[in-house]
């Protein structure tokens, strides 16, 4: 008689409960680094999401910059 083993899949890492949030990222166009906006989103809301034309303060060169939603990396949280 045949017999057939069902393996687990690899381990994955643990999922936290709840919603998936990811943090906005902006590439500096001074130094093109990446840059936290300090702003969080549901990823699955982000598709949809209607984003003005934000301002930051750059992490990086000090400078304040603009941007929209094509500018956005989003992120895991760290
Ligand atoms: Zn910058």
């Amino acid at each position: 008689m045949a017999t057939r083993f069902f393996f687990d899949p690899p381990r994955r890492p643990k999922v936290k409960a709840g919603p998936n949030i990811k943090s906005l990222l902006v590439r500096c166009p001074s130094t093109s680094k990446l840059t936290d906006t300090g702003q969080t989103i549901e990823e699955k809301r982000w598709q949809r999401a209607k984003v003005k034309i934000q301002k930051f303060t750059c992490a990086h060169c000090g400078g304040i910059h603009t941007w929209t939603k094509k500018d956005i990396i989003l992120a895991r949280p760290t």
